[in-house]
């Protein structure tokens, strides 16, 4: 069979994006295909920029394994290749004293997964670094940061062009056959004509879409568990004339599907609430603003002067949820598929929190597993 390309990446979210940055750098020939006319318009855009350390995941997972090592590739990255990005640092509040337990059990769980510099801090330590907040306790990660998702996600496209990597735009993936020593890929174009495309192997980076491709490529979705749910979150915006000032990204002790409504910055010292997390059976973004009233309840917990007033509804993001409502934890999935009849595509499933965190580590890892192909 003649190649087009030795790997197609399906999706230019920051995981196609790195993966597609990887797999140039390390001699491939790469088409990136996207669906849309711009890259990382889907999840990538529509999350809380934060860069994580890695307290929430259980040991040994591969959330917390890349999560680790994402973080410090990310930091290492933005440094050399001047992406913005800011080492706010985060704390994870207890507002009772049943949830001092909780917290102590994830400074346990941060430091078996190597997130560096975890330490408890007292009610009046908290004050003292945050004055707006009022805590029983917290957990300090002073290396959790934020990104400009936007412009890592750029500097991975020109990496990846430097190398000699194509995207294609406005372009869907709409099928995949086994071929001779690879795939080919039936791509649909925003006109809706066809064309073929053959290469040795797939990487799916299609986000909320990576289940339905998996199927296309004959993975049987019941017997691997890579239904996605979608988990929708919203965000709302403090008003700028709020007076409320801070300095650190502020998470509640998590609960349930997400992480519990926190408050984030981004790079211009804007402050946001959010997500919060409702299954939905499609895709969604529209905020609904009757939800001020359980968003300011929810962040008073921490932040006693916020008024509902003074929130605005900012956006929502689609978690690709591997665990359905109250299920246990579910990992990420970075698979190469030869056990499941599919050599040379690997599968990206269920990348939600910590992902952009974790991506160039997810992308060291897929070009591992396509290193023999
Ligand atoms: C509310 C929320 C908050 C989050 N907060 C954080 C956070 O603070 N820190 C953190 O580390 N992570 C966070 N995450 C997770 C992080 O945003 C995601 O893990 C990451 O962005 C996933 O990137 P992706 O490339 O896999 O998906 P996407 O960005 O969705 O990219 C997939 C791309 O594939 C394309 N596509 C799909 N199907 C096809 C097809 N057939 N053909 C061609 N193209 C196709 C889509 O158009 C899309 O552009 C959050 C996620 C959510 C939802």
């Amino acid at each position: 069979m003649q190649r087009d390309a030795d790997v197609v990446v399906v999706g230019a979210g920051v995981v196609g994006l790195a993966c597609g940055a990887a797999l140039a750098r390390a001699g491939r020939s790469v088409v990136v295909i996207e669906r849309h006319a711009r890259v990382a318009t889907e999840i990538t855009s529509r999350n809380s920029e934060v860069v994580h350390a890695g307290l929430y995941y259980p040991p040994g997972s591969l959330k917390a394994e890349l999560c680790v090592a994402g973080r410090e590739a990310l930091y290492a990255r933005c440094q050399a290749r001047a992406i913005p990005h800011r080492r706010t640092g985060k704390l994870v509040v207890a507002t009772t004293r049943e949830e001092i337990a909780t917290l102590e059990g994830l400074y346990e769980r941060g430091v078996a997964n190597g997130a560096p510099a975890l330490a408890l801090i007292d009610a009046q330590e908290v004050t003292r670094r945050e004055p707006a907040i009022v805590a029983q306790a917290a957990l300090d990660s002073p290396h959790s940061g934020i990104v400009d998702t936007a412009a890592f996600c750029l500097d991975l496209l020109a990496e990846a062009e430097a190398f000699g990597a194509v995207l294609v735009l406005r372009s869907e993936v709409s099928g995949l056959e086994r071929a001779s020593h690879g795939w080919r890929l039936a791509v649909r174009d925003a006109d809706g004509r066809e064309s073929r495309l053959a290469c040795g192997a797939v990487v799916n980076a299609a986000g909320l879409a990576a289940d339905a491709v998996a199927e296309r490529a004959g993975i049987d979705l019941d017997a691997s568990g890579y239904r996605q749910r979608y988990c929708k979150g919203d965000y709302f915006a403090l008003a700028p004339g709020a007076g409320i000032r801070l300095s650190h990204l502020i998470y509640p002790v998590p609960a349930g599907a997400g992480l519990g409504i926190h408050a984030t910055l981004d790079l211009a010292g804007r402050v946001r609430f959010g997500p919060d997390a409702e299954y939905r059976d499609a895709v969604d973004f529209a905020v609904d603003p009757g939800k001020a009233g359980n968003f300011a309840r929810a962040a008073r917990r921490y932040l006693p002067a916020l008024e509902s007033a003074w929130l605005t509804p900012d956006y929502a993001g689609v978690r690709p949820k591997l665990a359905g409502p109250g299920e246990a934890f579910r990992d990420f999935v970075v698979a190469e598929e030869s056990a499941a009849g599919c050599p040379g595509l690997v599968d990206c499933i269920g990348i939600e929190s910590p992902g952009l965190t974790a991506s160039l580590a997810i992308a060291d890892r897929v070009a591992g597993l396509l290193r023999s192909l």
